[in-house]
């Protein structure tokens, strides 16, 4: 009796229908979503430190809130660093 035995008729046909094709897209558009959040929590030079883009809100030079120091929380969690 394999584990493969337990399972429900509908577990087997969920399974066969989720293919290692499948498998790939998901880890794909995984991968590209967190480019995307990275992409967005970037670090910039500001005032002779490296701030967050995202958390600090900068454009051109300045920022919209206090500078967040880069490696932000975002990217620590990206990265599986505890954040405090
Ligand atoms: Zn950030």
């Amino acid at each position: 009796m394999s584990r493969w035995d337990d399972l429900s008729e509908g577990a087997h046909k969920m399974l066969a229908d989720f293919d290692e094709l499948d498998l790939a897209d998901i880890a794909a558009s995984y991968g590209a979503a967190i480019q995307r959040v990275r992409a967005l929590h970037r670090p910039v030079e500001h005032c002779g430190r490296t701030i967050c883009v995202e958390c600090s809100g900068w454009a051109d030079g300045s920022t919209d809130s206090s500078p967040a120091a880069h490696p932000c929380a975002t990217i620590k969690a990206l990265d599986n660093q505890e954040t405090t």
